[in-house]
């Protein structure tokens, strides 16, 4: 431990030390300047705004790939999607062209079912997040006939605000 921080620790906008490494509900990390100080009640930074983002680090999954043997990673792009990959996957910069193994699996959406009643049916309703994140309540009893190409089950459906995601996500 030394009494001079390190570079990095320091807030580029104001001089002030950086503060603690936070993870948002996303799971994104991120590290606020000490002079700063966010309100999650009015969702504003009073003080200094800096906010240094941090990279998402590809989590190893216990999965295998189905392709070669190795671990699949789980990987978040700059927009939000999340895909799976193999572990031996790599890039060669110089040949300009991917290594390893091209195994990708994209994840579609997700659900978690609720301990909510669906208003028109009385069913489980399910926490559904789209592959871009955006969030919904449904019936769990919705589905998708595929033969016929139309909708099955219960239709409701409520879009969730980001805010009011974040509390079902803050449960899990
Ligand atoms: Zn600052
Ligand atoms: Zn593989
Ligand atoms: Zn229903």
């Amino acid at each position: 431990m030394s009494d001079t921080p390190s570079p990095e620790d320091i807030c580029p906008k104001c001089g002030e030390p950086l503060g603690e490494i936070v993870t948002t509900p996303t799971g994104r990390k991120l590290q606020r300047c000490s002079a700063g100080k966010y309100d999650p009640q009015t969702r504003k930074t009073e003080g200094c705004t800096f906010v240094k983002w941090f990279p998402i680090e590809p989590k190893t999954l216990e999965e295998k790939c189905p392709k070669c043997g190795a671990p699949l990673l789980l990987a978040v792009t700059r927009f939000g999607k999340k895909l799976k990959k193999c572990s031996t996957a790599g890039w060669d910069n110089e040949n300009r062209k991917p290594t390893g193994c091209d195994y990708v699996q994209w994840i579609t959406g997700t659900s978690i079912e609720l301990d909510e009643k669906c208003p028109e049916c009385g069913a489980k309703l399910v926490l559904y997040t789209t592959a871009k994140g955006k969030k919904m309540k449904k019936c769990s009893t919705a589905g998708w006939d595929k033969i016929k190409r139309e909708a099955t089950g219960c239709t409701y459906v409520q879009w969730l605000k980001p805010e009011d995601a974040a509390k079902y996500e803050n449960q899990e």
